[in-house]
Parts: structure tokens; sequence; C-alpha cells
């Protein structure tokens, strides 16, 4: 993956910590982790993420899918903390009709119970796009699940730009104000990554369908923007944009040079 990322122009990238629709892994292999963090000092290669399936749904009504999401989460941590810089991401959760008061406490309550004090790894809510019963489109949301996190300093967020344009939030004419919103509301500094998509669908749509960038509704000047952004400009960007590695190549080469 590293070597990968390389030759595509990268210095940062995202992966599954599991097949992202699925749940085993393979067992760990400790060499190859010692291997990576290696190769990553060398190439420079600064805080990586690791994210967790979009199986895992710490908010689900059913016990059964919580109490797997438990299992993800904790041997996760524990494998994380062998990778020298790494986030671990993860989509809060669907509280499936039990209401978003329910899904926030269900949340809190597993992050209570992996989470542990000495941890290296920060554990990264993604911002969510609000489709179905989706929890984290909001600031308010995000905030409250930390509130009730006992170890909020292993705690961070992940800001994605494809889902916060189709929650609402209008980052293409008032990125600045929608940066003042998350700092009045989160907090600014517990902003350690993007994952840089365009949308396939307008602002406040709650879809979540990811575009190639400059192709979608954010559009490539916003984009750059976003980029550029002294608050942003520093943080590990990723793509999840629908493209093979030939348009992952462009579009990072295209970023770059859009990146002053
Ligand atoms: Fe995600
Ligand atoms: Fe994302
Ligand atoms: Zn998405």
């Amino acid at each position: 993956m590293g070597k990968m990322i390389i030759s595509l122009g990268g210095n940062t990238f995202q992966y599954f910590t599991r097949n992202p629709r699925g749940g085993s892994v393979k067992t760990v292999d400790y060499n190859d982790i010692k291997k990576f963090n290696d190769f990553a000092k060398e190439n420079n290669i600064d805080y990586i993420i690791a994210h967790a399936p979009y199986t895992m749904n710490l908010a689900s009504s059913d016990e059964k899918v919580r109490d797997f999401g438990y299992r993800v989460i904790k041997e996760d941590l524990e494998t994380l903390e062998h990778i020298d810089k790494v986030y671990y991401n993860f989509h809060p959760g669907s509280h499936v009709g039990q209401g978003i008061e329910m899904g926030i406490d269900l949340i809190a309550d597993i992050l209570n119970k992996v989470i542990f004090p000495n941890q290296k790894t920060l554990v990264l809510l993604e911002t969510m796009a609000g489709k179905g019963s989706e929890i984290g489109s909001n600031f308010n949301e995000i905030k409250s699940i930390i509130n009730k996190v006992e170890h909020k300093e292993k705690i961070g967020v992940l800001l994605d730009t494809c889902h916060v344009n189709d929650e609402g939030y209008d980052i293409v004419n008032h990125l600045d104000e929608v940066l003042k919103e998350f700092d009045e509301i989160i907090g600014i500094n517990l902003l350690k990554a993007i994952h840089l998509n365009d949308s396939k669908n307008p602002r406040g749509s709650h879809k979540d369908r990811h575009e190639k960038i400059g192709l979608g509704t954010i559009g490539l000047e916003a984009l750059t923007k976003i980029i550029n952004h002294p608050l942003l400009r520093d943080l590990p960007f990723v793509l999840e944009t629908p493209n093979d590695n030939d348009g992952y190549k462009e579009e990072i080469k295209l970023l770059k040079e859009r990146y002053r």
C-alpha cells in the first residue's frame, strides 16, 4: 500500500482495517507493521487513516450488531498501537429508528468500553451525510457523542467534504463560516483529517454519493480553497472519489498543482 501511494504521488493514505463490508481479519503480522513504520519514516508519510468497516454500527438496535462493532473496534485499536502514526476513523452509526439520543448513548457506551487511557491512537468520528438515520451529520451530534466519552483526549473528528455538503453545510460559498461553526461547537483543534471528495448531489440532499474532483456540485474551486485553507492545509487529505489508480494519480497531480 505504502509503495503504491508513493507511485501515485501521495504522502498519506487510508485503508480498511478489514473488508469494508465484512468482518474477519487476517492474523496481524507485526513484522509487516514494523516494516511499514520504517517505510513511512523514510518516505515522509505522515498520519495514515485506518477506516473501520462500513458494517460496523455501534448504534444498532440489534445487540449482535453492536457486539460485532465492539469486537472490531477493540481488536483494531489493539493492532493500531503498533503503527507509529495512524488515526482510526469510523462512521458513528445509524440509530435505525431508536432515536438520536439513544444512538448517541450506545455509541459512547462502546467507545468507553474500548478506549484505554494510555493508547496512542486517536479515534476519529467521521462527519456523515445524514442518509437514513445516520448520526453525526451535524456538528452538534458529533459534540454530543464526544461529551459522553470519558477519555475525550483520545477523540478527534474527520471531516468528509461530500458528507458535509450533502448534510447541508455550505462549504462552497461559506467555508469560513462553516469552519467557525465547527470551531464553536466541536473545537477546530479536534479536526484531524479530511476526506476530500466532490459530491454527485446538491447541498442538503442527504445522499452520500462521492464524485470525482471537479465534476460534482462542490467543484474544483471550492476544493482548492479547502486544501489551501490555513486551518486545513496541514491536515492529511484522503481521496475517496470513484477512480482507478490512474484516476487517483491524475487527481493527486491536479490538487498538488493547486496547493500553494
Ligand atoms: Fe467513511
Ligand atoms: Fe468519507
Ligand atoms: Zn461517503
